[in-house]
């Protein structure tokens, strides 16, 4: 049994309160315990669902999320309610692309039976937890927040920055704490954002008890995935190939892809460390990385036909994701089934944390 201790300033006397998985009981002089059945470690991640994935989101991240499956108690989350904060004239598009990320992640073989699949806003408990959090931190510190700042710059947001966009991270501590997640596999400029919900959960521990684990960062290797110009992929870019793409999508989309700029003619030899192809190859195809870096350097091998090679490769890497894809697609009575019943299991495991989190405080 784990035992995880919670101190408060306002008790039930003599509490001892049973809600299936956690149980709470009054242990010496004003302390609270709270005992949970051993299990695996908890994580929680989640995807802003603002259209299809392509290959940067998997490598990055879907990929990743599928092998973590096999080792901890993972809670997946579509997360419709962070897309407010940047795109509020493209709510009207966010329950079908939502829908798009359900059967994006079943495809690449996100498991309902073992994973909580879910919808942000169908959890209503980030928002009271949102509230609580937002106690724990102050303007300050969320504004001084570097990603936050880089986007008010990128975006050129200037004063038109709205209060849910300055509280992203708080939400985001929300979504994590509600699951009291242990930890959290993230891209590399996400780290602040992680550190600003350890430093809540740890706020909220020192007023009110250990009720929160302070989450720990899993980094993804590959973090950086180059897109069609070579650039890392992002749809702002424009730059992206969809992992649902068909093989002729993955064709075309090939081409033109940026390759060694230096390569004027067939006959220079080429510089596989700066192609944007060649860094496809090492996901793709590793197998033929070394012939491709040799032919490559001489001049042996041309791009065109480098490039045929990585389609096709490509196009059989993703070939099962596209089926099973496919196969939940033609069957929306079963998708509706898997998210109302990811949505139900989110709603449960949450509850038990507000619970946990108004005993720990003495309010609700
Ligand atoms: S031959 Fe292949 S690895 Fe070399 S520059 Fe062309 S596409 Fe890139």
């Amino acid at each position: 049994m784990v035992l995880l201790r919670v101190h408060g300033p306002r008790r039930h006397a003599g509490a001892v309160r049973d809600t299936g998985a956690v149980r709470f009981i009054r242990q010496r002089g004003n302390e609270l315990s709270v005992q949970k059945p051993a299990g695996r470690r908890v994580i929680l991640s989640g995807m802003r669902p603002t259209g299809r994935l392509h290959w940067g989101n998997y490598t990055g991240a879907l990929e990743n999320w599928v092998q973590l499956q096999q080792e901890y108690d993972c809670r997946f989350m579509v997360a419709d309610w962070h897309v407010l904060t940047t795109a509020l004239d493209k709510a009207g598009e966010i329950n079908a692309n939502s829908r798009e990320m359900f059967l994006d992640w079943l495809g690449a073989g996100l498991d309902p039976d073992r994973s909580v699949l879910f919808l942000q806003s169908s959890i209503k408990e980030h928002a009271e937890l949102f509230l609580v959090m937002s106690m724990m931190i102050s303007m300050g510190r969320l504004q001084r927040n570097p990603t936050f700042k880089e986007q008010v710059r990128d975006l050129n947001l200037g004063g038109e920055i709205s209060f849910g966009h300055l509280g992203y991270p708080v939400l985001q501590a929300a979504d994590i704490l509600a699951y009291r997640a242990h930890a959290v596999p993230v891209g590399e400029d996400q780290l602040p954002h992680l550190e600003l919900t350890r430093e809540m959960a740890r706020r909220f521990n020192h007023l009110f008890g250990e009720v929160f684990p302070e989450p720990e960062a899993l980094v993804t290797k590959f973090a950086r995935f180059p897109g069609t110009d070579g650039k890392r992929m992002s749809k702002s870019l424009g730059n992206t190939i969809e992992i649902s793409a068909t093989p002729e999508q993955i064709r075309e989309k090939i081409k033109p892809a940026f390759t060694d700029p230096a390569r004027l003619r067939r006959s220079d030899p080429g510089h596989p460390e700066v192609c944007g192809v060649y860094m496809w190859y090492q996901k793709f195809l590793p197998e033929a990385v070394p012939q491709v870096a040799e032919e490559c350097r001489s001049a042996a091998r041309g791009c065109v036909d480098c490039k045929k090679q990585l389609a096709e490769g490509a196009i059989a890497h993703f070939a099962p994701l596209r089926e099973r894809r496919a196969a939940y697609e033609s069957n929306p009575a079963r998708l509706d089934e898997i998210i109302a019943a990811g949505c139900d299991r989110a709603r449960c495991l949450a509850a038990e944390t507000l619970a946990t989190v108004h005993d720990a405080m003495g309010i609700g």
